[in-house]
C-alpha cells in the first residue's frame, strides 16, 4: 500500500499511546476523513490528521505513541515505540465530507491547552454513533437522508423594533471586529439583540452559519422557541437544530451531521456544541458567559466560553458574550467601545434599561441577627408574600441546598449521618426514608435509633427544599388565592425533576399560574421568563460570604442578580406596588448586599478585582490543579509532592509557583482518597509552557507511585 497516514484515535489512557497512530492505505485519505481503524482486535473510529505520506520503505514500520508534533503530551515512560507492521486502514465512512482544518486547528489547540491527548478531544468532540455504527448500519444511515420538509406554521409574529441602546449595541457589532462582552440587564432585550444579529448573518450570506450557546438547554426552553419562531418561517424547519446531552444518540447524530454539511444554519446548544463541525461558522454567542456549567467538569477540562473566544478568532467569526453579571475575568478583559483606556480583549457593549418592563426590583434586607432564634421566615417577609400571593402574583423562594434536611443528628451524643465512604455527610431524603450520600451514592435506611448511643432522638440538622416547603405551607395554611383556593406551593430542584420532562411540565405550570410559590436553588433563577413573579426571597445567602472558594461572592452575586431578573418582568403586575427581591442575611450591610440594593454590577466587579489585584488571585494570576486519587491519602499527596519536586527548577525558572499537595474538600469518594495541588502563575504562557513540560516528571513519578490510580489536571480551574 503506497501511504502511510496518521489516524487520531480515543484509545484507553492507560494504553500509553497518546491518540496518533499510523496505518497504511491504498488512497490518500484527506486530513479530516473519518475512518474505522485496527486497534488490537477492535475496530476504532479514527480521524485522519495528517496528509497521508507516500511510504518510503515498508520494512520496521513501529507505531508511534504520541508522534503528533510538538503539542502533544511526551510519551510516558516504558512504552516505547513498540516495532510491528503498519496495519491498512479498515473502511472510510462514506458520505462525509473531511473535517475541516479549523475545526482540527480548535481541538489540537483545546487538547494542549488543557494538557490532555488530541486523539481523546477529537473523539469526544464527535457524536457517539459515528463510532457506534456498523459500516453495514452507516451505509442503511446515509440512505434515510432525505427527510420530510414540514411546513414551519406561520403565525403572525411581530418583530419588535429596536430600543435606542439595542439599535446602538447592533451598530457597534457590525462596525467591529469583536470580541463583544454585551454587558444587558436581565430583560434588557440581549437575546433580541443575538436575533438581529444572527438575522444580519443569514441575510448577508446565503451559507453563514452560527452557533449559539447556552449553559443548560434545559432550563431555557423558551430560547429555542424564540429562534425557532424567528427563523423558521423564512428558512425552515431544518434551519436550527440543538445539540446538548440531553438529545438521543441518533438525535445527536442527525443535527450533527446537518451542522457539518452546512444545512443548519444555526447550532444551538450547550458547551458540548462550541465543538460542533460548522464549515460557515461566522457568529458565536455565549449567553450568560458568565455561567459555570462552561466549564467541562471530566475529562478534558475546557471552558466552552474561553474555546469559543478562541474559535471566533480562529474562523474569523463574531463572538458575543453575554450577561448581566459577566465573570469577574470577561469584565477585567473588556472595556467600552470609546474612552482613553487602553485597548482590551473584549470590547464592552451595555445595555442598562429593561425593555417595556417594570423597574428592577427594590432589595429589602432583612438582618436576621435581630430575629428570633431559628427564625426561618422573617414575620415582614411573610407578610410581604400573603399580601401578594391574595393579589394573585407569584413569588420565588431561592435556597442553596439541595434536599430534605441535609443531615441526620443524634441530640444526646451529636453523632452526624455521616458517609461510612467518603468524608461527607449523608442526606436525609424523607421520601423514602432513607440516607443517601451525594458523593458516592451510597443508601441505608433511616436508622430507629442512633448508631453510636441508642438514642431514640435524632432529627434533621439544617433546612433544605423539601422541609421548607412544609413549613411554608403551615405558616401560609390560612392564606387563600384571589379565587378563593388554597394556595399551592411547588417545589424544583435536583431531586424533584429528576424524572425526564418533570422539569418542563413543572416549569409550565408556574407559567399557567397554577403556583403561588415556586420554592427552590439556583435552577429557579436562571433564564425564566416568569411573567407573574413579584417578589423573589433569598433566605440564606451568607455561606457564600465566607467560603474559602474564592469565587463564592461572584457566583453569589450572579445568582441574586439572576433572580432578582425573574421579578417584574411584566410592568403591568406590578401596578400595585413595585416587585421586591428579599435577602435574609446575618450581615445584611456586607459590600455584596450594598452593590446588590444598588444593582451595581460594576461597583461590585470593582471592588471583587482589587480584592483579587491584591491576593494576586485570577484574572491577576493563572491557576492549574493537579488532582490525584489512590487508596491512601499519603499516596495521593506523596505522588503529587514527588512531582512537585521534579518540576522545581523549572517551575522557578518560569516563575511559576507550586503550593504542596493537600487533601480535596470531599477528601474521600467511595474509598477513594482525593488530593490535589495548585499551581499558580502571573503568566498564562508561562504557566502553560510549565505544564507542557512537566506532563512528563508526572508520567514518570507515576510508575514509581503504583499505588495512584488516576491523575488529571484542570487548567483554569474553576474551584480550588
Ligand atoms: P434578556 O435576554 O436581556 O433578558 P430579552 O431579550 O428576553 O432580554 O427581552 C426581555 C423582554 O423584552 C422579552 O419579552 C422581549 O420580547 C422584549 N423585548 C426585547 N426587545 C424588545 C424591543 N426592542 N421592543 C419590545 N420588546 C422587546
Ligand atoms: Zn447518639
Ligand atoms: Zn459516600
Amino acid at each position: 500500500m503506497p501511504y502511510q497516514i496518521t489516524v487520531m484515535l480515543h484509545t484507553p489512557a492507560h494504553s500509553g499511546i497518546g491518540g496518533a497512530l499510523t496505518y497504511e492505505s491504498e488512497v490518500a485519505y484527506p486530513p479530516g476523513t473519518l475512518v474505522r481503524v485496527p486497534l488490537g482486535s477492535r475496530e476504532l473510529l479514527g480521524v485522519v490528521w495528517d496528509a497521508p505520506q507516500m511510504r518510503a520503505i515498508a520494512t520496521s514500520p513501529m507505531v508511534e505513541p504520541n508522534s503528533h508534533r510538538g503539542a502533544d503530551k511526551p510519551s510516558p515512560p516504558n512504552e516505547a515505540p513498540v516495532p510491528m507492521q503498519l496495519r491498512a486502514v479498515a473502511s472510510v465512512l462514506e458520505g462525509i465530507a473531511p473535517l475541516n482544518a479549523h475545526w482540527r486547528q480548535l481541538v489540537q489547540f483545546a487538547a494542549s491547552y488543557y494538557q490532555r491527548s488530541t486523539g481523546e478531544v477529537a473523539l469526544a468532540a464527535l457524536p457517539s454513533q459515528l463510532r457506534d455504527l456498523s459500516t453495514e448500519q452507516w451505509a442503511r444511515r446515509l440512505k434515510r437522508k432525505v427527510k420530510a420538509v414540514n411546513a414551519f406554521e406561520e403565525n403572525a409574529q411581530t418583530i419588535p423594533t429596536p430600543t435606542d441602546e439595542q439599535a446602538h449595541v447592533l451598530t457597534d457589532i457590525a462596525a467591529h471586529k469583536g470580541p463583544f462582552l454585551l454587558f444587558g440587564n436581565t430583560g434588557s432585550g440581549k437575546t433580541e439583540v443575538y436575533l438581529r444579529a444572527a438575522q444580519a448573518v443569514l441575510e448577508r450570506d446565503a451559507q453563514a452559519q452560527i452557533l449559539v450557546m447556552v449553559p443548560e438547554i434545559n432550563l431555557t426552553p423558551q430560547l429555542e422557541e424564540r429562534f425557532r419562531t424567528r427563523f423558521c418561517p423564512q428558512w425552515g424547519e431544518d434551519c436550527l437544530v440543538a445539540m446538548h446531552s440531553s438529545l438521543t444518540p441518533a438525535q445527536r447524530l442527525k443535527n450533527w451531521l446537518a451542522a457539518h454539511s452546512g444545512e443548519a444554519r444555526i447550532v444551538l446548544g450547550t458547551r458540548m456544541a462550541v465543538f460542533a463541525s460548522m464549515p460557515h461558522l461566522q457568529l458565536i454567542v455565549v449567553d450568560e458567559e458568565h455561567d459555570p456549567s462552561y466549564k467541562q467538569q471530566e475529562g478534558a477540562r475546557y471552558s466552552a466560553r474561553d474555546l469559543a473566544v478562541y474559535r471566533g478568532q480562529l474562523v474569523g467569526a463574531k463572538v458575543i458574550l453575554g450577561s448581566a453579571t459577566p465573570s469577574l475575568e470577561s469584565w477585567h478583559h473588556s472595556r467600552p467601545a470609546s474612552g482613553a483606556e487602553p485597548a482590551r480583549r473584549y470590547m464592552r457593549l451595555a445595555m442598562p434599561s429593561r425593555v417595556g418592563q417594570g423597574a428592577l426590583p427594590l432589595v429589602r434586607r432583612v438582618d436576621m441577627s435581630r430575629q428570633p432564634y431559628k427564625t426561618v421566615f422573617s414575620n415582614h417577609l411573610l407578610d410581604a408574600i400573603r399580601e401578594r400571593i391574595t393579589r394573585g402574583e407569584q413569588i420565588l423562594v431561592l435556597l442553596n441546598r439541595r434536599g430534605y434536611a441535609p443531615v441526620l443528628s443524634c441530640n444526646d451524643c451529636g453523632w452526624k449521618s455521616e458517609c461510612p465512604h467518603c468524608s461527607a455527610y449523608r442526606v436525609f431524603h424523607k421520601l423514602d426514608r432513607t440516607l443517601r450520600c451525594h458523593h458516592c451514592g451510597f443508601t441505608q435506611p433511616v436508622p430507629r435509633t442512633c448508631p453510636s448511643c441508642g438514642n431514640l432522638d435524632i432529627s434533621p440538622l439544617g433546612r433544605g427544599t423539601e422541609q421548607l416547603e412544609e413549613h411554608l405551607a403551615e405558616l401560609l395554611a390560612d392564606v387563600r388565592r384571589p379565587d378563593g383556593e388554597p394556595i399551592r406551593i411547588a417545589r424544583i430542584d435536583a431531586d424533584s425533576t429528576r424524572l425526564k420532562g418533570e422539569l418542563e411540565r413543572q416549569l409550565a405550570e408556574v407559567h399557567a399560574g397554577a403556583v403561588d410559590v415556586l420554592v427552590g436553588t439556583q435552577m429557579i433563577a436562571k433564564g425564566h421568563d416568569f411573567r407573574r413573579v413579584t417578589l423573589v426571597a433569598a433566605l440564606n445567602p451568607d455561606g457564600a460570604l465566607f467560603s474559602s472558594d474564592f469565587r463564592a461572592p461572584e457566583r453569589l452575586f450572579s445568582l441574586l442578580m439572576q433572580a432578582a431578573g425573574r421579578a417584574g418582568r411584566d410592568a403591568a403586575m406590578t401596578l400595585f406596588s413595585p416587585c421586591e427581591m428579599w435577602v435574609q442575611s446575618f450581615h445584611p450591610l456586607h459590600p455584596l448586599f450594598e452593590a446588590l440594593k444598588q444593582h451595581d454590577y460594576p461597583a461590585f466587579a470593582e471592588q471583587q478585582l482589587k480584592e483579587r489585584e491584591q491576593a494576586t488571585l485570577p484574572p491577576f494570576s493563572f491557576q492549574a490543579l493537579v488532582r490525584a486519587e489512590a487508596r491512601s491519602q499519603e499516596a495521593a499527596q506523596g505522588f503529587l509532592n514527588a512531582a512537585r519536586e521534579a518540576g522545581a527548577a523549572l517551575a522557578d525558572e518560569l516563575l511559576v509557583d507550586l503550593y504542596p499537595a493537600v487533601p480535596m474538600t470531599i477528601q474521600r469518594v467511595a474509598n477513594i482518597e482525593r488530593a490535589q495541588m495548585l499551581i499558580e502563575c502571573t503568566s498564562r504562557k508561562a504557566l502553560q509552557h510549565f505544564l507542557a513540560h512537566w506532563q512528563a516528571n508526572l508520567h514518570a513519578m507515576r510508575s514509581a507511585h503504583r499505588q495512584v490510580m488516576r491523575w488529571a489536571v484542570d487548567v483554569d480551574p474553576l474551584a480550588i
